[in-house]
This record gives C-alpha cells, sequence and structure tokens, in this order.
C-alpha cells in the first residue's frame, strides 16, 4: 500500500494490478493527482524481503530513483527488519505451463517450487547485445545478483523523454546512460550484465503487484513493464491462490476478522520511507 502524505486527505493506492495507470518505460499506479510513478524498484525490494504487506508513506509523486538500482531500498527494508504480521501470506502457484505475449516481449510460465527467471535481452549495443540469466528469486540471491544493477537509458533518448515529461531526474549519477560506444563520462558497470540483470528485477517488482508471493518459472524474453504488468494479470488469472496476509484479511474481514482474531489493532509491521534522497 502507497499513501500520498504531501496531498490532502493522506490518499492511499494499493499496490495492485487493479490500479496500473501506465507502464511506458516505468509502472505507474493510480489515478489523477494522486499517481505514483516508477513503483517497481522499491517494490521489487519489498517481493525480493518475502514482505507481504507494507505501508509506504510518499511526499511526492514517485519513489526516489537513488543509484537507479533495487539495491538501497533492499538494504533500508534489512535495516528496518521485517516483523510477522499473522495471517496466511498470498501465494501464486502455476500448476500448467502458459505463454504470454505483448508487443515484442514473450514470456513462457511453467510450475516451479519457487521464483525462478530466466530472462533474455537483445539490443544493438556494442555493451549489450545479447545477454542472458537464470535467477533463483531468493532473499539471498537477489542481494547478490540483482539488486544492485541500475536502470539505463541511451543519451538520444534522453532528450526526447524528458520532453514529453518522463525520466525527469535521469544523469549518470542515477542510470547506465550509453552512447552509442558505451558509457558515458567512462561510467563503471557492475557487471558486464548488468542490463539483463535490471530487467530482472523489474520483473520481481511488477510481479508483486500481484499481492502475492510467485511460485513459477518465468522464461522471459525482452521483457518490458507492459509485457510484465500483462504477465501478472495472466498470472492473477491462471494460478491458484492460497492464503490472506494478517493486515489483508483484517481489511477484508471488517470488525468480525478483529473479535475472531483478538486484534486490538491492525497490526503494521513496518514503515518504510526509503532513504532521504
Ligand atoms: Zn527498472
Amino acid at each position: 500500500m502507497f499513501r500520498r502524505i504531501d496531498l490532502a486527505g493522506k490518499p492511499e493506492v494499493p499496490a495492485r494490478l487493479t490500479e496500473v495507470e501506465a507502464v511506458e518505460r516505468r509502472t505507474a499506479i493510480g489515478h489523477g493527482a494522486a499517481t505514483i510513478h516508477t513503483v517497481e524498484h522499491v517494490l521489487a525490494a519489498v517481493a525480493a524481503h518475502v514482505i507481504d504487506d507494507l505501508t509506504i508513506e510518499l511526499t511526492g509523486p514517485e519513489p526516489p530513483i537513488l543509484d537507479g538500482s533495487v539495491l538501497p531500498y533492499f538494504d533500508a527494508l534489512a535495516q528496518a527488519g521485517p516483523a510477522a504480521v499473522g495471517g496466511e501470506p498470498s501465494v501464486l502457484t502455476v500448476t500448467a505451463p502458459f505463454t504470454v505475449t505483448d508487443k515484442e516481449a514473450s514470456y513462457v510460465v511453467a510450475p516451479a517450487k519457487g521464483l525462478r527467471l530466466t530472462v533474455s535481452i537483445e539490443w544493438p549495443h556494442p555493451l549489450i547485445g545479447r545477454q542472458a540469466g537464470t535467477y533463483d528469486v531468493t532473499p539471498e540471491s537477489f542481494a547478490a545478483e540483482l539488486a544492485a544493477a541500475r536502470t539505463f537509458g541511451f543519451t538520444h533518448e534522453v532528450a526526447e523523454l524528458q520532453a514529453r515529461g518522463l525520466i525527469k531526474g535521469a544523469s549518470e549519477a542515477n542510470a547506465i546512460v550509453l552512447d552509442e560506444r558505451g558509457v558515458v563520462n567512462g561510467g563503471k558497470l557492475r557487471w558486464p550484465d548488468e542490463f539483463v540483470r535490471h530487467k530482472a528485477a523489474d520483473i520481481v517488482g511488477d510481479l508483486a503487484l500481484t499481492g502475492a508471493r510467485i511460485q513459477a518459472h518465468v522464461v522471459a524474453t525482452r521483457p518490458s513493464h507492459g509485457g510484465n504488468i500483462a504477465l501478472a494479470r495472466a498470472l492473477a488469472r491462471a494460478g491458484r491462490r492460497t492464503g490472506m496476509p494478517g493486515r489483508e484479511a483484517h481489511r477484508n474481514a471488517g470488525d468480525g476478522y478483529r473479535e475472531n482474531h483478538g486484534l486490538s489493532a491492525p497490526p503494521l509491521p513496518i514503515s518504510a520511507r526509503g532513504p532521504d534522497p
């Protein structure tokens, strides 16, 4: 759940597929003035820590981009320390394989015991070309393999996107910026295949909008935010969902749940504000 504490009435926007408003270059949720842009990195950190229920308060329309990776959020949540809230975690289990396509992006989904991502991307650029990787997403592997991978963009796109009001804060400090030959200003990559690792982290963040832990092997080819959201919707439709986290069960059931479970107030796990920008 996101809460815009800078707006009158402090509107809440559930981090759910029903709230998705835009998917071009980032994932935005909510509507009108309460829209929240680029939720995928902070949500990737939440999902990677296997946090089922959380309130994120924002003082503006977008979580800070920070260094362009998930790592600052991942580390901040690790320091905050997740706490038990009761209830049963929501789990989406895939029982039969299926495919999803959205423009250039395509996905094959198969049953698995946990979340496994096999991701491949292709860009006509000397530093990218074709990159592929397989990642079993656990808190430990996410921290080691995906969290620090930064978002990337190309110098020729930056001006055009900024003219349309997107990526307002883009710079070498918060993204890998590429020209035709390499990283601008002598910037260094954290891995040679940092690009595909970031795309894998984005998938983890977008799938968090299902509101469930995912048990599936997803083979993603040329993933995009639009494709990831189509994938999340297909998973929510086709997957078998079990469980309901404590506070969500409480919200849905009202006072009856509170009485039955002896709660005096909705348990609040942690409220993450993220590091100062
Ligand atoms: Zn991203």
